[in-house]
């Protein structure tokens, strides 16, 4: 099925799709994909699995940077340069980045969101999909909207009867941890409704450089002025809730099966 309004940006590499167990995160903007789950993408994709990246914008309502990188007008092709370099950074696919405005995605119908991630449920056949929880985390009306997207674009999927797909996770933070961290603005989640927890330490310096690809957003997370301790406390661990599934196993309870603590 050809998708409009999309592009596959980036290098050169084998073709991935046909495989079961790839995995297909549906975000929002450039730097979605690293924060809260990069360092899970980059140990799944040294496990094999093929992780692609979809993001619905080019972030270009983001910043510029402090000082400014680019100019408001190059903003959308600078971000999209920064994932880029970020999901080569992780080990991830070119990421697909469609052409939808910054900061609007609310008012794009749900069937039209919905029918672009379908389409690539129906290309890349993932058994994973990773996004958004339903409030966005931080409130996000973006990241509200494409997880509702990708949660219908689930439900459908499975009345379809595709086989392939057998999750659905959302990002999570726990409760504890934003307690700790003193971070009221987000929206939680009881401990014990994580799923999987993921201890990064591994590919630290990986995730941190993929982080270091988006300069435009450098200026725009407090956590990267944090002392170092409190960097590694919010970041070292990424957590995941799995809202949906049809089997009891699937490739990131696998990689969560390593228990760590929250
Ligand atoms: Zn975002």
């Amino acid at each position: 099925m050809r998708i409009r309004r999309s592009s596959q940006v980036g290098w050169c590499t084998k073709s991935i799709y046909g495989s079961p167990g790839d995995l297909l995160a549906v975000f929002a903007h450039p730097d979605d994909e690293v924060f809260r789950c990069g360092g899970t993408l980059a140990l799944l994709a040294q496990r094999g699995v093929h992780v692609q990246v979809v993001t619905f914008t080019r972030g270009q309502a983001g910043s510029c940077g402090q000082p400014p990188v680019c100019t408001r007008e190059e903003l959308g092709a600078v971000r999209t340069a920064e994932l880029l370099c970020s999901c080569r950074t992780l080990g991830l696919e070119p990421p697909l980045v469609l052409d939808y405005e910054d900061g609007m995605l609310a008012h794009v119908v749900q069937e039209e969101g919905t029918a672009r991630i379908t389409a690539y449920i129906q290309t890349i056949r993932p058994q994973v999909l990773l996004t958004w929880p339903l409030h966005g985390l931080s409130g996000h009306p973006d990241h509200a909207a494409v997880s509702r997207w990708t949660l219908a674009a689930y439900q459908q999927a499975k009345r379809a009867g595709v086989d392939d797909l057998v999750a659905l996770y959302h990002l999570a933070m726990p409760d504890s941890l934003a307690r700790e961290l003193g971070l009221k603005q987000l929206h939680t989640l009881p401990d014990n409704e994580v799923t999987v927890t993921v201890d990064v330490q591994g590919v630290w310096e990986q995730k941190m450089a993929a982080v270091a690809c988006h300069r435009t957003q450098a200026g725009e997370s407090p956590i990267l002025r944090a002392a170092p301790d409190r960097q590694r406390r919010f970041l070292g661990r990424e957590h995941f809730h799995r809202a949906l599934a049809l089997q009891q196993d699937d490739l990131l309870l696998e990689l969560g099966r390593q228990k760590v603590g929250i």
